[in-house]
């Protein structure tokens, strides 16, 4: 089926990078996000529990009736891709979470972190002691000439 398919797509696969980054854990790794989404082309997806961030940007050799203009020497990456797993398959290809405008990394933020808080054990309130209202024991003993 797979090539079937390619047939009637117009090289999809062949229109983006995707890379893996960290899993953002401090609101500046989030911040971070927000702006790589500020940019055109980008969006940042979780697939599997992996972040990725994606960006698109035609090959070079993909060619005006979509079929690859180096296949015999194709990078081993797009020798592994197989059709069955593609976008164009639509169906199973789901993300986690998929991230194209900053303002919804920025609600994601909000909810990790809320989540966080509530996920976090309750500090335990110290008992507070009680302040000394004079310079303690020795001004004490000053003050009454013993030193
Ligand atoms: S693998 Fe998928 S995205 Fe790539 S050309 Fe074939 S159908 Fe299109
Ligand atoms: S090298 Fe060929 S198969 Fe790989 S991304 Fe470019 S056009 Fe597509």
């Amino acid at each position: 089926m797979g090539n079937i398919l390619c047939e009637h797509c117009t090289g999809e696969c062949c229109n983006y990078i995707a890379l893996p980054i960290d899993e953002p854990e401090t609101k500046r790794d989030f911040d971070d996000m927000r702006w790589y989404l500020m940019h055109g082309g980008i969006t940042v997806f979780v697939e599997d529990g992996d972040w990725y961030i994606q960006f698109r940007s035609v090959c070079r050799h993909l060619q005006a009736d979509y079929r690859c203009g180096v296949y015999e020497t194709r990078p081993q990456i797009c020798r592994e891709y197989k059709a069955r797993d593609c976008d164009y398959s639509g169906g199973d290809y789901e993300y986690d979470h998929l991230f194209t405008e900053p303002e919804q990394i920025v609600a994601h933020a909000k909810e990790h972190f809320a989540e966080e808080r509530a996920a976090a054990p309750r500090k335990k309130t110290r008992k507070k002691a009680p302040r000394r209202k004079h310079g303690g024991i020795k001004e004490t003993l000053t003050q009454l000439g013993v030193r």
